[in-house]
């Protein structure tokens, strides 16, 4: 009864400590032509406001050795400026402004910080600019996100913002061929602040063995697979690949079918992505600690050259799976815990804790002597990498 008291005063205690953390969201966009060309329009306004402003700078600069710009100064400029490039005027006036903002902010770090000296912006080059989310003026409708000045733009929302997600900068940006808008703002979460040591349990946890087979077996049995589609891709993009191989380079077919395999290769990194992000998300809500070996995955691969295994494990997303894992974990104050790399986790007996020194990387099962157990060779590794975890946690000095 009195435990019962004190986790829910803890409950409660927790439910206030809600912090705010910044966040970006990033979305492929896809403008119709003329939006495009509005676009491209503000790129280039925004290139020639950057260009312009700075030789400002540095020709008052030079005037006046004593003389320091103020931001405000540098902003009120702007009207005037407009006056003489009249198509000034048909693009976001507010990204005009950030440029000038973020100029200033350039400039003055290089005399407070010894940064770079701000560069002259080329027009050819990937660039984005910036404007504001001000009263609304940019939301999701249906399947397209509205922007000032271009109007309703389709966008590729690949994930849902969270609810508590509020942004005020919207930045437009074009890399190669392609669109992209980034949301930046602040989203909030759960800080369990002081009560780490209290609230986290060493016994609710997992412990997972990297597996060739699989993404990962776990120490209650279970495995994880990438998703079928995601194999589907990869077969697609194989025969798409091979296609491309039997073109004649640089004719109209093959540029086509290039970016028909250039698209694919980045939904297929996308697919990857947002499985190993919900894998991920999954293991950290339900655990306080989740334990791993600490496999040199450069290492590793070599290995899998000389051994001639077959699969990469760059290719199975499993260090970009254990990034995820590792600040998931750590937003909820949770830990991702490494178990020493010469560990023998295959082992051990997760039963006994006999030794079989002579288990090669082929034995897929074994027997244990002493015990009899029957293992399977990656869910008792999984298991013994938890255990290994606990005792880690319980005995950090041992
Ligand atoms: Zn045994």
């Amino acid at each position: 009864m009195h435990l019962a008291f004190i986790s829910l005063f803890l409950y409660f205690e927790r439910r206030i400590m809600i912090k705010t953390v910044k966040r970006t969201y990033r979305f492929r966009i896809y403008p119709n032509p003329s939006q495009k060309e509005l676009i491209e329009k503000t790129l280039g306004c925004c290139c020639q406001v950057y260009n312009d402003f700075l030789s400002m700078c540095i020709e008052s600069h030079e005037a006046d050795k004593n003389y320091s710009i103020k931001k405000y100064d540098l902003i009120k400029l702007l009207p005037e400026y407009k006056e003489t490039f009249p198509y000034l005027k048909e693009v976001d006036s507010i990204a005009l402004q950030q440029t000038v903002i973020h100029l200033y902010d350039a400039y003055v770090n290089f005399f407070r910080h010894n940064a770079e000296f701000p560069k002259f912006k080329k027009k050819k080059n990937d660039y984005g600019y910036t404007t504001m989310n001000i009263k609304n003026s940019i939301r999701f409708v249906a399947d397209d996100i509205q922007i000032p000045k271009v109007g309703r733009v389709k966008v590729k929302a690949h994930r849902h913002l969270p609810e508590s997600f509020k942004f005020t900068m919207v930045s437009v940006s074009r890399s190669g061929k392609y669109y992209y808008v980034s949301l930046l703002g602040e989203e909030e979460y759960f800080d369990y602040g002081e009560y780490i040591k209290e609230s986290l349990d060493p016994n609710n946890s997992i412990g997972l063995d990297f597996s060739l087979k699989h993404l990962f077996v776990d120490s209650n049995g279970n495995h994880l697979d990438m998703p079928t589609y995601y194999q589907d891709s990869l077969t697609k993009l194989a025969k798409e690949q091979r296609k491309l191989s039997h073109m004649k380079k640089n004719s109209s077919h093959y540029q086509k079918q290039l970016l028909r395999v250039k698209n694919l290769h980045e939904h297929i990194a996308n697919q990857r992505k947002d499985f190993l992000h919900k894998a991920s998300r999954k293991l950290a809500n339900t655990y306080d600690y989740v334990f791993v070996e600490n496999l040199d995955l450069k290492e590793m691969s070599e290995r899998r050259d000389k051994l001639k295994l077959g699969i990469s494990i760059f290719d199975l997303g499993y260090g970009t799976f254990l990034n995820y894992l590792k600040y998931k974990l750590e937003w909820l104050n949770k830990k991702l815990v490494k178990v020493d790399k010469f560990f023998p986790s295959s082992q051990l007996c997760s039963c006994c804790n006999y030794r079989k020194s002579s288990l090669t990387l082929n034995q897929r099962s074994w027997t244990c002597p002493i015990c009899g157990f029957k293992h399977d060779r990656d869910y008792n590794a999984a298991i013994n990498i938890k255990k290994e975890g606990i005792r880690m946690i319980l005995n950090p000095s041992n």
